[in-house]
């Protein structure tokens, strides 16, 4: 169960990513995972670069894209865990579209989104993560739109999964992937993902300061839809932990078993000779 490989990430030091990737490959040997039954699908970002990362399949795909990749990948072959991931302004920018359907579609992923609240791999411009007034060299006098909230957004499209940690909290961390893997549905976790070289502004010292730790309220019912919009809203969106879980719904695929009931990577798609044959008569 070694989830390493022998490739050298190339993140800036201090980078948050680096302990998403740890956390990514320590909860998928707690959950007994082999290499072989994993799939990490990335977009495009610094963050993008974490399925080359880890041993197990993987592809780098393109920006905004994860999701309807790691879709594709999880209807081909049910039987493997997908993880997507990529960073705020794959997910939340470009791919927000499909962020949105992949959550109410509610297939069995697990979607980690290294949350920087800026642009990195581009050097450095507003993200919709930025908070309002933020400079940066895409918004010079300040960023006048307002941040977008993916956890609002995420349990208003129906999420039966939704978390947020940081990524100094590497116990929690690998902790809510472990459990994101087991839920059987679509998983949000949203990471704050510091990044040290752009970002001045949301420093690690920054999340420790105004990150709420879900831990604080023993009496949080995480299978309370109102409770979790509720809490969301008084934390700005600064809350961590398991935020709200629905066990009750069924994934897509476990519906869709029932007018499928083989995923297109088992079924047995060899020709007989003579059908072969006749088929290949009709375009001669
Ligand atoms: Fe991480 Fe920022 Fe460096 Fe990218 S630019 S590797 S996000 S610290």
């Amino acid at each position: 169960k070694e989830f390493r490989n022998n490739v050298k990430p190339n993140w800036c030091p201090g980078c948050g990513d680096f302990t998403v990737q740890a956390s990514i490959q320590r909860a998928a040997a707690n959950v007994g995972l082999e290499p072989e039954q994993l799939a990490v699908i990335s977009g495009i970002g610094c963050s993008g670069r974490i399925s080359g990362y880890i041993n197990a399949y993987g592809l780098h795909g393109i920006h905004g894209r994860a999701l309807p990749i790691a879709q594709g990948v999880k209807l081909a072959n049910r039987e493997l865990t997908v993880i997507a991931s990529g960073g705020d302004g794959d997910g939340f920018a470009i791919g927000m579209g499909h962020t949105v359907h992949a959550i109410r579609r509610n297939l069995d992923i697990t979607y980690i989104v290294m949350d920087n609240q800026i642009y990195g791999l581009t050097k450095g411009q507003t993200s919709p993560r930025s908070a309002e007034g933020f400079k940066t060299k895409s918004t010079p006098e300040g960023s006048i739109e307002t941040t977008l909230s993916p956890l609002e957004i995420a349990l208003s499209a129906g999420a039966t999964f939704v978390a947020q940690s940081f990524s100094s909290d590497l116990k929690q961390l690998t902790s809510l992937i472990e459990q994101a893997i087991q839920h059987k549905g679509f998983s949000l976790i949203n990471v704050f993902s510091p990044c040290v070289t752009f970002n001045k502004v949301n420093t690690y010292d920054w999340f420790k300061e105004n990150i709420v730790n879900l831990e604080q309220f023993p009496e949080y019912d995480p299978s309370n839809r109102i409770a979790a919009m509720t809490k969301i809203m008084e934390t700005n969106g600064m809350l961590t932990g398991l935020i709200y879980q629905d066990t009750t719904r069924k994934s897509y695929e476990d519906l869709a078993a029932g007018f499928k009931p083989e995923a297109l990577a088992k079924q047995d798609l060899t020709l007989p000779e003579a059908e072969f044959d006749k088929l290949l008569a009709e375009f001669r």
